[in-house]
């Protein structure tokens, strides 16, 4: 089966006045589909730029990157782009907030609805339809907000540090909800964090990047006793803490290297 994901030789220069800035370089990586990787590494590495140029809003300097086998030239409605904040416009309701892909892409129907109406209600959000985001919490407006963008059924979820701005507790509530969304759904994903537990709690694989520029520095395989627990007690599993302090050690490494 073709990858969800091909990078190859992916290279991005940030253009200053002055002088050109490396941020990644000869990127290759392939994500099968149903997987759920993540990627993490000291800040500034890239992690943004890699997940920018995957969802078409950005053009790499160099390299190819396809979808689904087909080039990414812009913005698919087979991508869905996630962020730390949520993006919910304030002066519509939950559900018009959830349904605004699904009505900007043209796909808005009964169907497409009562689906949406479904998954608030998977996320816990039943009863809150008619709400405005300011009567919610902030979990529940990053839920609102993955609702949104799964309602579309993209064929790859991108995720950038979504969970980075919530209460410990709420973070990991969410982890699992989400991770357990994405297991049902059969849904492609690639996660940014800095949180190397929550990378190995919810991916299968970890893509520890290096920066200056921007490169895979290595990859770890998540075993699969950890992958199938739910990410809470994930945590609590033998082998949780060697492969987070193996991570973690790797990372500091690259952290020291780099200039
Ligand atoms: P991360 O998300 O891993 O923290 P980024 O992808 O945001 O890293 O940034 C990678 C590198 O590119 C950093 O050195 C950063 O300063 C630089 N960079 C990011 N965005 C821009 C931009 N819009 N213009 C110029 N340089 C940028
Ligand atoms: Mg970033």
């Amino acid at each position: 089966m073709l990858p969800v994901v091909q990078l190859k030789g992916v290279t991005h220069a940030y253009l200053g006045d002055r002088e050109a800035s490396l941020a990644i370089e000869d990127l290759n990586l392939n994500v099968e589909k149903g997987e759920f990787v993540s990627l993490v590494g000291p800040s500034g590495c890239g992690k943004t730029t890699l997940l920018s140029i995957i969802a078409g809003l950005l053009q790499p300097s160099r390299g190819e990157v396809s979808v689904c086998g087909r080039l990414i030239q812009g913005p698919s409605p087979e991508v869905g782009y996630m962020l730390q904040q949520d993006y919910l416009f304030p002066w519509r309701t939950i559900l018009d907030n959830a349904l605004l892909g699904l009505e900007l892409t043209g796909n808005l129907n009964a169907a497409s609805r009562s689906k949406t109406l479904e998954l608030l209600a998977d996320m816990g959000l039943a009863g809150k339809e008619q709400a405005y985001p300011a009567q919610l919490s902030g979990g529940m407006r990053q839920r609102v907000a993955l609702v949104r963008t799964l309602a579309t059924d993209p064929g790859l979820l991108l995720l950038d540090e979504p969970f980075s701005a919530l209460d410990y507790q709420i973070k990991l509530q969410l982890e699992d909800l989400v991770s357990e969304t994405l297991r049902r759904r059969g849904t492609t994903a690639v996660l940014v964090t800095h949180d190397l537990s929550e990378a190995i709690a919810v991916s299968s694989r970890v893509i520890l990047l290096q920066r200056n520029p921007g490169r895979i520095r290595r990859i770890f395989e998540v075993p699969e006793d950890i992958r199938s627990t739910p990410p809470l007690y994930a945590r609590d599993l033998p082998g949780f803490a060697e492969l987070f302090h193996e991570v973690w050690k790797e990372m500091e490494l690259a952290g020291r290297e780099s200039p």
